[in-house]
């Protein structure tokens, strides 16, 4: 097993290798059974999804392998499309996913994405599933597409079906019905998973950016905020000039420095036609 981490972030301890997702290739789906990109090796949320498609894009680099690989996404919705982060780069992100889910079979890749609800992945990546498989759907039910299933199977069943239960509805409209076995490593609800496998991490010193921070200011605030800092006024002034706190003008002087050196660009300052959009802002001390 290999564990995936943010270059930010220092693993002082754990029961398996660990590297920076920037030294990623794909020979490592050769080597490793299992390779694990996970948040708690990241600072962000949105420093993980980066990171996630970055490993995507090196794994279609693949062009033989000796055995097939499975991407397994959880909370797909989030690399697959991004509300939250529908400023920066929504287009690419989409982009990358199309790609990856129409082309994962010519790198030796089986795509399985996993999410709540299946309408909140987007349309032209749903149409390409092979297999659709629901898990107890609840009172909220099948989404409109697959209404036909209930003629199959029964709706309280359905809404009902025990955790590690499913009904397999592949491209060809045929259906099934499935059980997993249950694995003694599965992690527990309450469980810090983190801690229980034996990892210690240290993160840099809390920057104050959270993409909940974050949330809430328009573009143009973004622009702003960015703007007014980088020409020397400070982070209360600017705080006080666009009624926010401290911590967001710090949190959003963050996000863009992130973006210019993740995507080369801030994708916020960019769409707003902004002169920074391509510059990291010096942060003072
Ligand atoms: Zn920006």
């Amino acid at each position: 097993m290999l564990l995936l981490k943010s270059p930010r972030v220092e693993v002082h301890r754990s029961p398996c290798p660990v590297i920076d997702y920037t030294d990623f290739s794909h020979p490592l789906l050769e080597e490793y059974d299992i390779i694990v990109n996970a948040t708690p090796l990241y600072t962000s949320v949105q420093e993980e999804l980066g990171a996630a498609r970055e490993v995507f894009v090196r794994m279609s680099a693949r062009l033989s392998w000796s055995r097939v690989a499975a991407a397994v996404v959880r909370e797909a919705q989030d690399l697959f499309t991004s509300r939250v982060y529908a400023y920066e780069g929504q287009k690419e992100t989409k982009g990358v996913g199309v790609y990856m889910v129409r082309k994962s079979r010519h790198f030796g890749v089986a795509t399985l994405l996993d999410t709540l609800k299946e309408t909140s992945i987007d349309a032209d990546i749903r149409q390409l599933s092979d297999y659709v498989l629901f898990k107890g759907v609840g009172v909220w039910g099948l989404p409109a597409a697959f209404k036909w299933v209930y003629a199959y199977v029964d709706p309280p069943s359905l809404a009902t079906l025990p955790k590690n239960r499913c009904v397999v509805v592949p491209r060809n409209t045929a259906l099934g019905y499935g059980a997993v076995p249950y694995v003694a490593w599965h992690k527990k609800e309450p469980e810090n998973i983190v801690a229980a496998a034996g990892i210690e991490v240290e993160k840099p010193p809390e920057d104050g950016f959270t993409p909940q921070k974050a949330a809430g200011i328009d573009a143009e605030t973004h622009v702003g905020i960015v703007e007014s800092y980088a020409l020397g006024m400070s982070m209360a002034a600017t705080a006080l000039k666009y009624g926010v706190s401290s911590a967001t003008v710090k949190s959003h002087v963050w996000r863009h420095n992130d973006a210019v050196a993740r995507e080369t660009r801030c994708g916020i300052c960019a769409a707003e036609g902004s002169a920074l959009a391509g510059e990291a802002v010096n942060v003072r001390r």
